[in-house]
């Protein structure tokens, strides 16, 4: 066994109960017609700890039904935006009032740390804000520049009935990037998380009618993307449809919803390099890869699952980050000290583990880890940390989203040669270069193809700080200005002004 920093016991009892939850439509509470339910094993554990009613068709029609009549009826768009502010800003009070319920059923079903899951639903609360902020300064354009008798304006109106689609890895974060912007917006929702973690957007309901949400503005249906994502994203009652997923499954909802010309906006995957000059703060950028690969055991949209190191310093690179990673402390989720957890299904553990064997094959070097670990007492599921190198840029473990806690190591020459290898990815999430010299960051910065770029850190995030995808991690944006614009549409205004219209049609 290798010498890692492990945790076994737990701070935290597992709970007595196995959670349960129904569909949340038109402000009803609801079983599916079919009865039919999904239970979920936390990835630690082992054990059951909820069970969600599975959505049918039924469910999907109602939900969009509720959404429709609520946008149409204008209960929540045409009322005054300080009205919608009032309601999202008591939703995020109440967010951090039920922090430690949510937390903990949020890590036993997703596997990661408890002290994660509690920044990830208390920090929530600020994406909730920001979005209340942002709804009461909305603003259009004027245009008193056309002639002495044209006026002009362009509005900003809500798209309409939003379908939100979610994945497993930050279920009520990823909700909270997506959900408070449409609603400042006015927009109208229905909402699906993924089949592995529905307790969080399934208890958030409760929460929204204590705001005093009107019905139907919000509706949940739980269940799997077959039928109920793909009913969603189908749906000619739909207007538009932000989703975070796998980038497979993103092209199927953009051809899909292609039928109906409904917008799409994608968070979608990413392979994303951290750059590391030779003049960098060697220990401050071994953390911060070490932050990067580790960080919710690599199943993160945003994991740096590539360094791209200088040829000089590669080998004393590799050494301080192997030794940093053995610090790292892996095991129970529910142990407060722990940073990383299990891997979310026994199959995605097993898809790791290929990728991991494909490249040894293939003639990389692991330098740590590349298996399965044991944790006295908890599942099979959890992954060593691994860091690889030997590897080309060809290979799939350097091209392919692995998911989980693999760090793969290319080197480089010229910076020239850092920015070709950045760029040679079908993503495009984020990226990251660590310099003292700020001609080597500025350079990097704007010829790395990606969305976001850190420049001697990692990951730092905010919600004023829009965030998003270039190429096939995805279109459009999610939080800050941008993210909120997502959910409006333009209009033109044109007015003249007294009677001064030439009559096209003349009198002979
Ligand atoms: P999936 O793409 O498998 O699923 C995402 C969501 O889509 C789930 O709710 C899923 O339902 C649903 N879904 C599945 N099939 C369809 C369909 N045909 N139509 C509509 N919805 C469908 O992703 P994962 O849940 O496995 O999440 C991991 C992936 O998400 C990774 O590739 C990761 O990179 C990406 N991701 C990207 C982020 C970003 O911001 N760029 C952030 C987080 C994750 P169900 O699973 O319940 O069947």
């Amino acid at each position: 066994m290798l010498d890692l920093n492990l945790r076994v016991h737990s701070d935290l009892h597992l709970p007595s109960d196995i959670v349960t939850h129904k569909h949340f439509i038109d402000g009803q509470y609801l079983e599916s017609a079919s009865g039919e339910v999904t239970e979920r094993v936390a990835p630690s554990h082992g054990v059951f700890v909820s069970r969600a009613a599975k959505g049918t068709e039924a469910e999907v029609n109602l939900a969009v039904a509720a959404a429709r009549r609520a946008f149409d009826n204008g209960r929540w768009c045409r009322i005054a935006a300080k009205e919608r502010a009032i309601v999202l800003t008591k939703v995020a009070d109440l967010i951090e009032k039920n922090v430690e319920r949510f937390a903990l059923i949020e890590s036993l079903e997703s596997g990661k740390p408890i002290s994660q899951a509690r920044g990830e639903v208390g920090g929530a609360a600020e994406l909730w804000r920001f979005a209340a902020s942002l709804a009461r300064t909305s603003t259009g354009e004027t245009h008193n520049n056309l002639g002495d008798d044209i006026l002009a304006m362009t509005v900003k109106e809500p798209i309409g009935v939003v379908s939100i689609i979610t994945p497993w890895n930050f279920p009520f974060w990823i909700l909270s990037q997506k959900l408070p912007f449409a609603l400042a917006a006015g927009c109208t929702c229905v909402i699906k998380p993924s089949e592995f973690t529905p307790s969080t957007t399934a208890m958030l309901a409760d929460l929204l009618v204590q705001a005093g949400m009107p019905k139907g503005v919000c509706n949940i249906v739980l269940g799997h993307g077959d039928p109920v994502g793909a009913l969603m994203t189908s749906h000619s009652d739909v207007d538009m449809i932000s989703f975070t997923g796998s980038t497979a499954v993103g092209k199927k909802v953009a051809e899909v919803a292609s039928n109906t010309l409904k917008k799409v906006t994608s968070e979608l995957g990413g392979k994303n390099p951290q750059v590391i000059m030779p003049d960098a703060d060697l220990d401050a950028a071994a953390d911060a890869v070490v932050f990067g690969v580790y960080f919710n055991v690599g199943q993160c949209c945003n994991s740096s699952s590539r360094i791209i190191v200088h040829q000089d310093i590669a080998n004393a690179f590799i050494e301080k980050v192997v030794a940093l990673s053995k610090k790292v402390v892996f095991g129970n989720p529910l142990h407060v000290d722990t940073q990383v957890g299990a891997i979310v299904t026994p199959e995605h553990q097993q898809k790791i583990d290929t990728y991991i064997k494909d490249a040894i094959n293939q003639g990389a070097t692991v330098h740590l880890g590349g298996a399965g670990m044991h944790v006295e007492g908890l599942s099979k599921q959890f992954y060593q940390p691994t860091v690889i190198s030997n590897v080309r840029p060809d290979m799939a473990i350097s091209r392919e989203e692995v998911f989980g806690p693999v760090l793969t190591v290319l080197t480089f020459q010229t910076l020239d040669e850092a920015i070709q290898i950045t760029n040679d990815t079908e993503y495009g999430l984020s990226a990251g270069i660590w310099s003292e010299n700020i001609h080597n960051c500025l350079e990097f910065s704007r010829r790395a193809n990606a969305g976001t770029i850190w420049t001697n850190t990692w990951m730092d995030g905010f919600p004023e700080v829009t965030f998003g995808g270039m190429k096939q991690s995805g279109q459009g944006r999610e939080i800050g200005q941008y993210g909120f614009d997502e959910f409006l549409e333009i209009k033109s205004m044109v007015m003249r002004i007294g009677k001064t219209r030439a009559p096209w049609v003349g009198d002979t």
